[in-house]
């Protein structure tokens, strides 16, 4: 598969590891693209989904797991030995009662690997299991947003590389989300986008599944009007009510736009709506790195700016959560610095 990767990066001729980054990224993105191939025809059929519930209740899918391993799987057999911190582990597959569930993951992941056994499956999965104690890492969501997953909208395929606790590189799948900004979130787009960056080399995307395409650099142009704003789908998630608030003081466009998973970074970073607000709903929750850090340098790298609720950047280094920071807000230069005195003028941090 050919993407002008090599142009992306060529320009800038004083970057260290030039080529190591280089190599990681055109890699990240046919791990991302194959995980997104196996997503989407699970998806396809919605009322058959097979799932487990977690320990903190969320849902697990046949295609959280089957991604995470497809992508460690690529990332390893070009890479040699990674260390990578993933959503997902293997532990429940291998229980007796789970072999129905297991068999499922590997049919699915045999879409694109096409030999895989069971226990290269299982194996693939539990490469995910880094503790986030190393000074470098890949971190996956193989699906982010799963509860979009499972309603049919949008959900994320999010793997980012973190070095000395910066994110150096992120590639954030978007199987279900349109370039046509007027198509419906909980519209399905029929071939989905990829959007990538590397830090200090902007963001750029693709179409998902498509081969030797030009990648596109984001390009946005500031919005003179009123802000537009995008959130979760879930109020356990986000404070729907103080993004309300919020909206009220600045004088918003309209309804804030709601969807699940790391596209919000995405729709933020192509200019669709000016600010992704994620709104503590529990003073005791912390953010996982899986959940951002893809997302977060594709919208950095686009222009915008990403802090938590009271204007701190996000602090990757500090293991597998965002320990040193509550909620997220990620917005253009030109809002941002309201929302965060917003934020502050009505108590809500
Ligand atoms: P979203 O699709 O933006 O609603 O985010 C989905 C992610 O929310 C999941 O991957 C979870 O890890 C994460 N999550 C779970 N519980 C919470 C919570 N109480 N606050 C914020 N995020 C959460
Ligand atoms: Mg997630």
């Amino acid at each position: 598969m050919v993407y002008t990767v090599n142009k992306v990066i060529s320009y800038e001729e004083k970057i260290v590891n030039r080529t190591m980054k280089n190599k990681f990224l055109e890699i990240a993105i046919k791990a991302v693209n194959k995980a997104c191939v196996v997503t989407r025809k699970v998806q396809a059929d919605l009322t058959r989904i097979q799932q487990l519930e977690k320990n903190d209740k969320s849902p697990v899918t046949v295609a959280d797991f089957a991604a995470q391993a497809v992508v460690t799987h690529v990332l390893e057999g070009a890479l040699g030995k990674i260390k990578l911190v993933g959503e997902e582990s293997s532990g429940e597959l291998r229980l007796p009662d789970q072999q129905t569930l297991c068999q499922s993951v590997v049919k699915a992941t045999q879409t694109v690997w096409a030999e895989a056994t069971i226990e290269q499956v299982l194996d693939a999965i539990d490469l995910g299991d880094h503790n986030a104690s190393g000074s470098s890492y890949w971190t996956l969501d193989p699906i982010d947003g799963t509860k979009g997953f499972l309603r049919g909208g949008q959900y994320a395929v999010s793997l980012a590389f973190i070095e000395n606790g910066e994110v150096i590189l992120g590639v954030l799948g978007c199987p279900n989300l349109s370039s046509d900004f007027d198509r419906l979130f909980s519209d399905p787009d029929p071939q989905g986008l990829i959007y990538f960056a590397v830090a200090g080399e902007g963001s750029w995307f693709i179409p998902a599944n498509a081969q030797n395409t030009e990648a596109e650099r984001l390009e946005v142009t500031q919005n003179e009007g009123l802000i537009r704003i995008c959130e979760s789908v879930e109020s356990g998630h986000s404070k729907h009510d103080d993004t309300t608030r919020i909206v009220d003081r600045l004088g918003g466009a309209g309804e804030s736009a709601r969807l699940d998973s790391q596209c919000k970074y995405a729709v933020v970073a192509r200019g669709q709506a000016d600010a992704y607000l994620r709104l503590p709903t529990r003073a005791d929750y912390v953010e996982k790195i899986w959940d951002h850090a893809g997302g977060m340098l594709v919208a950095q790298e686009a222009g915008m700016i990403v802090t938590d609720i009271v204007g701190k950047p996000l602090d990757f280094s500090q293991g597998a959560g965002l320990k040193n920071n509550r909620g997220v807000i990620c917005a253009s230069p030109k809002f941002h610095g309201q929302i965060i005195a917003t934020i502050r003028d009505l108590g809500i941090a």
